[in-house]
Parts: C-alpha cells; sequence; structure tokens
C-alpha cells in the first residue's frame, strides 16, 4: 500500500530467480463468468457503471423522470447512502422502484481487520457470485487514501505477489470498484475511523489486480470517483494513481482521454533479463517499451510517474542495478518508490537488507532522481503491497484484537 518515508533499509550477491517455465503471458484479459450464481455470469448493472446521461435513460425506461436519476445520484454519490428509507425527498414508490434497479448491493464486506489504531483498515468483500476482493483504507494526519481491487484476483502471474499466485478470477464491475470507495468514504463521514470525521482524498489502484487490464471498467470507475457530485464522488483526478505492471497499449490509450490521473509503473528491474522472471508480462513489453510509454504519458499529463521497485534481496537490490535504474530515468518525469517487498507465505524471497535498500536509494537520490520509500502499513493485517489474496482465511488480525502499534509513519 501507498505511502512513503525518504530512508530506508541494502550490497548483494546475485541469486538465480526461480521463475514457473511455463507462466503464461496474458496479452488480453477478458471477464470469466464469476461463479454464476443464479445463473448470471456479471455483476447486476449499477448507477455507478452508468454516465449521468445514461442514468437518466435508465431512469426514464423504469418509467420515472429522468431527473429522479440526479436525485438518486446525490444521494449516493453526495450522502453516500443506497438505503431508500434515507430519500425522503423522492416519493417513497419512485425511491424504492429506482434504488430496487439502479442501487443493488454489489459487495458484503465479510470481514474487518485494524491495525495502526484503527488508521489501518482493510475490508474483505465477496461478490455477487462469491468472489473475493480486497480494500485497504489508510488514514494519515494530512490525507486518508483508499487503496481499491479492480479485478478478483490477477491473471499477471509476478511470482512474488499474493495476488498473482492464485489467478485471475474475473474483472470487477466500474460499480464494483466505486463501492470500495463509497464504503470507506461512509466509514469516515460517520466518524467510523479514528480521528474524526473525514473524508477520502486519495485512491491507489493497487490492491487486487491489474487494472489496465479491466479497462474500460477502470476508467468508468475514475470518472465516478473524480465527477463531481451527483455524477460522482468528487475527488481530484491528480489525488488517483493507476499503477500497472506495463500494459503498453494501454498505457497510451489512457495518456489519451486528458485524464491528470498519476500513473505509476511497476518496474522492479532495470534489465530484461530479471524483469522476464519477476513480471512475466515483460516477456511481452520489454522495459524500453514500457518506460517509452511512461514517458508520453508523462509528457501528455504533465504528471511525474512513479516508478514502482519491490526491494528483494540478493535478487534486484544491488548497487549496479540501481545505477541501471538511474541511466534508464535520468531526464525523465519520474518519481521512484522503493517498497521493501512483502513475503507471501513460502516465499523464497525476502526484503532487502535495510543498509543494502539504503545504498540503493542513495544512489539513486545521487544522479538526482527523487527517491521514496513506501512505508509498510497493514502488514500486520496481511494489508500491505502485494499480501492482498482475498479468501476467508484465517488472517494475521482483527479487529476484535487490541490495537496494535503503527508500522510506520507517513506516506508520499
Ligand atoms: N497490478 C498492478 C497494481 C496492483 S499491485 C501492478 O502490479 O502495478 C500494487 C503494487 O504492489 C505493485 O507495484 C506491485 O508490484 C506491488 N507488489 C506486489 N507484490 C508485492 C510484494 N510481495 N511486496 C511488495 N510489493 C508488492
Ligand atoms: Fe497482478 Fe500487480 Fe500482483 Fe503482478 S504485482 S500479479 S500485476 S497484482
Amino acid at each position: 500500500m501507498p505511502g512513503a518515508r525518504s530512508s530506508v533499509p541494502g550490497a548483494a550477491a546475485a541469486v538465480p530467480v526461480e521463475i514457473p517455465a511455463a507462466v503464461a503471458v496474458p496479452v488480453e484479459i477478458t471477464a470469466r463468468p464469476g461463479g454464476g450464481r443464479a445463473g448470471r455470469s456479471r455483476p447486476p448493472r449499477h448507477l455507478a457503471d452508468l454516465s449521468p446521461a445514461d442514468r437518466r435513460t435508465a431512469a426514464e425506461e423504469l418509467g420515472h423522470r429522468g431527473f429522479r436519476a440526479d436525485q438518486l445520484s446525490r444521494h449516493y454519490f453526495g450522502r453516500l447512502t443506497d438505503d431508500p428509507g434515507e430519500m425522503t425527498d423522492l416519493p417513497a414508490p419512485v425511491r424504492v422502484g429506482l434504488a430496487r434497479a439502479l442501487l443493488p448491493r454489489l459487495l458484503t464486506a465479510e470481514r474487518e481487520l485494524t491495525c495502526d489504531q484503527g488508521m489501518t483498515r482493510k475490508t474483505l468483500w465477496s461478490g455477487f457470485d462469491g468472489a473475493y476482493v480486497e480494500s485497504v483504507l489508510m488514514r494519515y494526519p494530512e490525507r486518508v487514501t483508499m487503496c481499491v481491487s479492480s479485478q478478483a484476483g490477477c491473471g499477471m502471474g509476478c511470482p512474488f505477489c499474493a495476488t498473482g499466485q492464485a489467478g485471475l478470477t474475473r474483472n470487477l464491475s466500474a460499480a464494483e470498484i466505486v463501492a470500495q470507495v463509497v464504503s470507506g468514504a461512509r466509514a469516515l463521514a460517520k466518524g467510523e475511523v479514528p480521528g474524526g470525521p473525514g473524508r477520502i482524498s486519495n485512491i491507489v489502484f493497487m490492491g487486487m489486480g491489474e487494472p489496465l487490464a479491466n479497462y474500460a471498467n477502470v476508467l468508468a470507475a475514475v470518472r465516478r470517483m473524480t465527477d463531481q457530485v451527483p455524477g460522482g464522488l468528487g475527488i481530484s483526478q491528480r489525488a488517483v494513481t493507476v499503477s500497472t505492471v506495463g500494459m503498453v497499449p494501454a498505457i497510451g490509450r489512457l495518456a489519451a482521454e486528458q485524464l491528470s490521473v498519476r500513473l505509476a509503473v511497476s518496474l522492479h528491474a532495470p534489465d530484461d533479463d530479471l524483469r522476464d522472471e519477476l513480471v512475466p508480462v515483460n516477456r511481452r513489453w520489454k522495459v524500453a517499451e514500457v518506460l517509452a510509454a511512461a514517458w508520453k504519458y508523462a509528457a501528455a499529463t504533465g504528471r511525474r510517474v512513479s516508478i514502482e521497485y519491490a526491494m528483494i534481496r540478493d535478487v534486484n537490490d544491488q548497487a549496479w542495478r540501481a545505477e541501471a535504474l538511474a541511466d534508464l530515468l535520468s531526464g525523465h518525469l519520474a518519481h521512484v518508490n522503493l517498497i521493501p517487498l512483502n513475503p507471501t507465505p513460502g516465499s523464497r524471497w525476502t526484503a532487502s537488507d535495510p543498509q543494502v535498500a539504503r545504498e540503493f536509494e542513495h544512489r539513486l537520490a545521487a544522479r538526482g532522481i527523487p527517491v521514496t520509500v513506501r512505508d509498510t502499513r497493514g502488514t500486520q493485517i496481511e494489508g500491505a503491497c502485494g499480501q492482498l489474496a482475498a479468501g476467508p482465511r484465517p488472517a494475521a488480525g482483527s479487529a476484535a484484537r487490541p490495537a496494535s502499534p503503527p508500522v510506520l509513519g507517513r506516506a508520499g
């Protein structure tokens, strides 16, 4: 999960990286039918799947006046409610009919886990078909960041990532993605998160899934998050980060959308030999292509691209790789986020030695590359980067337990 402080833990001997020989490189991912409860393969249609104009059309098709859709939208995006009982400005039969048709329950909270004195809160959700996803809310002194999932599982197969281990179950709909944010926003507005009532200020697509493999739904979700009420939640586009494993054509497509969302690229290695193994999609799109797409994105949006780099002991943390990374990034609109690896259960890898990581960081900084070290918020509740592997498994922490001390400081 996001957040950064500016120092960290690194020198290393090369250790061969073992990767399953046949990791398929998923180029195009399409939704796979879910469990098919009631024969359905897609989540039910929801207000948040639709543009404001389509919502009006949908209301009319249901026999209501078009402006009722705006009223309903104000309740959902503005007042964060989907309870018809609270919609007293709508005649009772209208509100019940509209809510039933356009505000179906999409996600059910199965479990809530907290740490950092309640300031970090992970929710395990189940979808209409029983698919599991997770979201994480992180409250910092100056902002609240919501980390959302874009897919149930992920098909990209990065061997160090818990989400990647189980493969892809299905794409989330736009409304399922938005629902994670609405839920966090509601909890904050009601004062359920310690620190008093608040609002979501930042969103990162760093939960489960590869957002750019679910392009249309992610884009619609971004619009719902960032359009002003009643169109959407009114969160600043600049405060939204879309993190990608490096799907080059989709990065180009996103650059053409005229948004000002931040792009994060999960690089993890400056050289194709190692990146082919750590990030199997690199066999399809090489480091040079990924970075060329990133620089085009930066040019189109004026936004600095965030380069994500999980620090893996003796695998990608050598001084020469820091220098090679600096060579690639020097002179470009980039910022490096070093993430201490969160080892997944049974992983043969571990986080870099702190000194080695610090050396890596200093080498980048010495070359003029902006660099921060991601905090490890949520580690205790398996809610940190790469730890999301939703399922009804017993978890490391629980809301019922006494609050544990904060893991680390602030974020960036
Ligand atoms: N699929 C997207 C976004 C979700 S992953 C992507 O890969 O960018 C969010 C971030 O967590 C990515 O930078 C990813 O590389 C990183 N990550 C995955 N597993 C990790 C782990 N075990 N430790 C630290 N970071 C990890
Ligand atoms: Fe998917 Fe991102 Fe995990 Fe890779 S790191 S398996 S792309 S979620």
